[in-house]
């Protein structure tokens, strides 16, 4: 099976999760987790003579994202009704917009610069739409193929989105994941998408190999099974072809349990879908003006973003480009070098401790950055410039906070990491032991000597290891202040 004999085309589906609302419809986009089929009006549920409303910010997120994958612009904005029968879309026709006679995408034939095997690669973009996302299908006792009876949830439906088309211009699954990847972090970085939403981010990929027909793989949701259906597709189509089978041109499904592509149906043909210009959407001009004010909104891009982590902080490219690949990562990045000026530092324990843990535990990297937030990260940096551990316990650290949802200081303490004479693990100790032994304190506040007993459970808290003229400095201390809280309160 030899690569230059693929070709791989995405279409890439992507809800517009800043918008308050939905695309034609003033329902909430915020559709996630509530009660099915209550996320809905008239219009999103196709009654009739309801009437669409264009949402204005949903077309200058598809203007942004045009600019951005430096498209042309049309001149006019035009939506068409695209027809299908399907029971998740609830007019039989998709508000959408159509690259024919009669009809425009709102951008067309744009570029993306990826970095594949060291070098750029350009990747042709040939459209973007701005178009309705249709309800949620819900099989409850299995997959498509197993479920005994389906169910439908429109809270879903209108939402906008954005499909962006590229040209066949990807020649292996490896180069297509770094698609999806560099795409998801410039829609990041627009601030138009969280992609960490399920959902948010749905491609279906065109693939074929020579001497067979182009096969189209629906729904994938990440861009590590779209490089995995990709890759499953071409063993099963090389597979066929070596057997003098012929590939025929289907839509196939990506069974994301089974890690397999199963028949879905036979595509539609352009002509199916029977496009024509809504006529209660009439054109809008897209005026020179508008178009300028979006372009002013850009915010700095991962390309821009990369060069400047590269300039301001020293970065390797690599490291650059691996925590811009996504924008909370440099985000997070860029928030401890605030507190922490060892940017090297920090993007390597970023890059090869913290997020191959995110990624081994399957985490969400935001719900790990709440576990790990900047601070505790810049403490652990702390903690080893001040020889208390070592760059081993660090990187053992950072596997137990994750897994445990423990913070940093009750890690290091609880694994004996090392002689406690840090201030802040010490301080936890200390701070135990006060809420522990409430008799203790009253006594040692009338009494200095009784302050030994509590020195005593720090030691015997800390397992021998808290250093004990530091103990001693900050009962003292927590002491007074609680003589004084008591003093004022009384
Ligand atoms: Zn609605
Ligand atoms: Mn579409």
């Amino acid at each position: 099976m030899s690569s230059h004999n693929v070709k791989i085309g995405l279409e890439v589906h992507v809800q517009v999760t800043s918008l308050k609302t939905k695309l034609f419809c003033s329902c909430s986009s915020d559709y996630r987790g509530k009660p099915p089929n209550t996320n809905v009006c008239p219009t999103c549920l196709g009654l009739p003579g309801s009437l669409p409303v264009l949402n204005a910010e949903a077309v200058k997120a598809g203007l942004m994202v045009a600019l951005a994958l430096k498209c042309s612009i049309s001149d006019l904005l035009i939506f068409s009704r695209k027809h299908y029968f399907y029971p998740d879309l609830v007019k039989n026709y998709q508000i959408s917009q159509y690259d024919g006679v009669g009809g425009a995408a709102i951008a067309k034939n744009g570029f993306i610069t990826i970095n594949f095997n060291g070098g750029p690669k350009v990747v042709r973009i040939r459209r973007i739409n701005v178009e309705e996302d249709p309800g949620k299908i819900i099989y409850p006792t299995g997959s498509l193929l197993t479920s005994k009876y389906t169910l439908i949830d429109y809270n879903r439906s209108g939402i906008a989105l954005l499909e962006i088309v590229t040209e066949p211009d990807l020649t292996s699954p490896k180069e297509a994941r770094i698609f999806v990847d560099t795409l998801r972090s410039m829609l990041e970085h627009m601030g138009l998408v969280n992609t960490e939403l399920e959902g948010s981010l749905r491609v279906d990929a065109n693939i074929s190999l020579a001497g067979g027909s182009r096969v189209e793989i629906k729904n994938i949701s990440s861009s590590k099974d779209v490089e995995k259906a990709l890759a499953y597709e071409i063993i099963r189509q090389s597979k066929a072809l070596e057997h003098g089978e012929s590939i025929r041109r289907e839509t196939r499904h990506w069974d994301d349990v089974k890690k397999v592509t199963v028949p879905a149906r036979i595509k539609e043909v352009e002509e199916d879908y029977r496009y024509f210009p809504d006529p209660d959407l009439p054109p809008i001009k897209l005026s020179a003006t508008v178009i300028e004010e979006v372009k002013s909104k850009i915010p700095e891009l991962p390309d821009q973003r990369v060069e400047r982590f590269i300039r301001t902080y020293g970065l390797s490219e690599y490291l650059a480009n691996v925590l811009v690949a996504r924008k909370v990562l440099a985000d997070y990045f860029e928030e401890c070098v605030k507190t922490c000026k060892e940017p090297e530092l920090i993007g390597n324990i970023i890059v090869n401790d913290f997020k191959r843990w995110v990624e081994e535990l399957d985490l969400s990297m935001n719900a790990a950055i709440n576990m790990l937030p900047p601070t505790d990260l810049c403490r652990l940096i702390h903690l080893l410039n001040g020889n208390v551990i070592n760059i081993k316990i660090l990187k053992g650290v950072i596997p137990k906070v994750l897994k445990s949802g423990k913070n940093v200081e009750t890690v290091i303490y609880e694994d004996g990491y090392a002689d406690i004479s840090d201030e802040s693990v010490l301080m936890r100790i200390v701070d135990e032991v006060i809420q522990e032994n409430p008799k203790a304190v009253s006594d040692a506040l009338v009494n200095p000597k009784a302050i030994n007993y509590l020195v005593g459970q720090v030691m015997k808290k800390s397992r021998g290891r808290a250093n004990p003229d530091l103990t001693n400095k900050l009962l003292i201390k927590k002491l007074n202040e609680i003589g004084r809280a008591s003093g004022s309160a009384g």
